[in-house]
């Protein structure tokens, strides 16, 4: 059968607000090309945010080009960009896109000019606020709701009317805060960089931060389950387990993260702005630019600081002594003198004295 040169009116299709009819020698039905591009939108679509999925439906790809590629738009005077036209809309794009950056750079120069510091401290101040007292109104909620069932009724009336105390207390801060900080999107940083320019950044870091993350993980895993199929060491092959659960759920996690916008992202980090919390999970834990909470994290790093360098000090001063022995608690009384008396043939002066868990030391009497 020799292909029709005219097309007959009933190969052409309207699909998506478009006319489209087969090319000559075509193969495919209608309803095949339709689900071919509905499966090529779907995987374009999404590998915006996951761009691993035209690795992993790669070959539904391919097919579902190959079929497109069968058919063409069949609208009268239709025709394809050239490849001029195509590049020209590029470039337009580009210049936009350039226009844009240099607005954008002009009025962060100017508005540096009004930086204020003490704006800025309450902005994050007010966004801490905020944050603690809905973590408060909920604790009220879950404790009204029963939490903590062998509370007595008075420790539970007394434990929400102390919340409520706090919570009245931190309205009124709030409310003091939102005074200073009037129009908390129109406060500039140092560089003159409104809060929207910076969920920009952050938005930006995440999702690189994320794409390699997952990158690392897909391939680590397969790596972890055969390392430790062929482990032999049952120490070394739970040690491998434990870190491949581990990869498993990050993988997870991070897979869950939906598509996001500039609007979800924290102003302050890379991480979207609903990942804040003081629970933990589903909260990954509160912003480190939060006042109070930064403050905390200071303190508590000043303090393992201080651990670790007295541990530093410890291992370079003089060695500990040690006992000659320890005689664990417990052991038959035949089993103690025997080892008692080999040790005083070979320590005739040492001394016995009582460890720590009712353990025996026996000491060098000078020690
Ligand atoms: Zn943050």
């Amino acid at each position: 059968m020799t292909e029709p040169t005219i097309r007959q009116p009933k190969q052409v299709h309207e699909l998506a607000g478009m006319l489209v009819a087969p090319r000559p020698g075509a193969t495919s039905t209608f309803e095949e090309y339709a689900a071919a591009r509905a499966t090529f939108l779907e995987i374009n679509d999404d590998a915006r945010w996951n761009p691993w999925v035209h690795e992993d439906r790669a070959s539904e790809e391919r097919s579902a080009t190959a079929v497109m590629e069968q058919w063409t738009r069949a609208e009268t005077g239709f025709r394809q960009l050239t490849d001029p036209e195509v590049q020209e809309m590029l470039d337009e794009v580009g210049r936009r896109s350039n226009a844009e950056f240099a607005a954008d750079a002009a009025r962060q120069k100017r508005d540096k000019e009004r930086y204020n510091a003490e704006r800025e401290q309450a902005r994050l101040s007010l966004l801490e606020q905020e944050s603690i007292l809905s973590r408060q109104r909920e604790e009220m909620v879950e404790l009204r709701a029963g939490r903590y069932p062998a509370w007595s009724e008075e420790h539970r009336a007394a434990k929400i009317a102390e919340i409520e105390h706090a919570t009245n207390a931190r309205e009124t801060q709030i409310a003091t805060l939102a005074a200073i900080v009037g129009d908390r999107e129109d406060i500039v940083d140092k560089y003159g960089r409104l809060p929207r320019d910076r969920r920009k950044a952050s938005l930006l870091r995440y999702r690189l931060d994320r794409e390699h993350k997952v990158r690392e993980l897909r391939a680590r895993i397969p790596e972890l389950k055969t390392v430790a199929a062929e482990s032999k060491d049952r120490t070394e092959r739970s040690k491998l387990l434990g870190e491949l659960q581990t990869a498993e759920s990050s993988l997870e996690t991070l897979l869950a993260v939906p598509p996001l916008t500039e609007d979800d992202m924290c102003s302050e980090c890379a991480q979207p702005a609903s990942h804040h919390g003081w629970v933990s999970p589903p909260y990954d834990g509160p912003c480190p630019a939060w006042p109070g909470w930064a403050e905390r994290l200071r303190r508590a790093r000043e303090i393992l600081y201080a651990a670790a360098e007295r541990t530093k000090a410890e291992e370079a001063g003089p060695p500990k002594p040690h006992p000659i022995a320890v005689l664990p608690s417990g052991l038959p009384i035949a089993d103690v003198i025997t080892k008692l008396s080999e040790l005083q043939k070979a320590h005739p002066k040492a001394i016995v004295k009582r460890g720590r868990a009712n353990k025996w030391e026996i000491w060098h009497a000078d020690a």
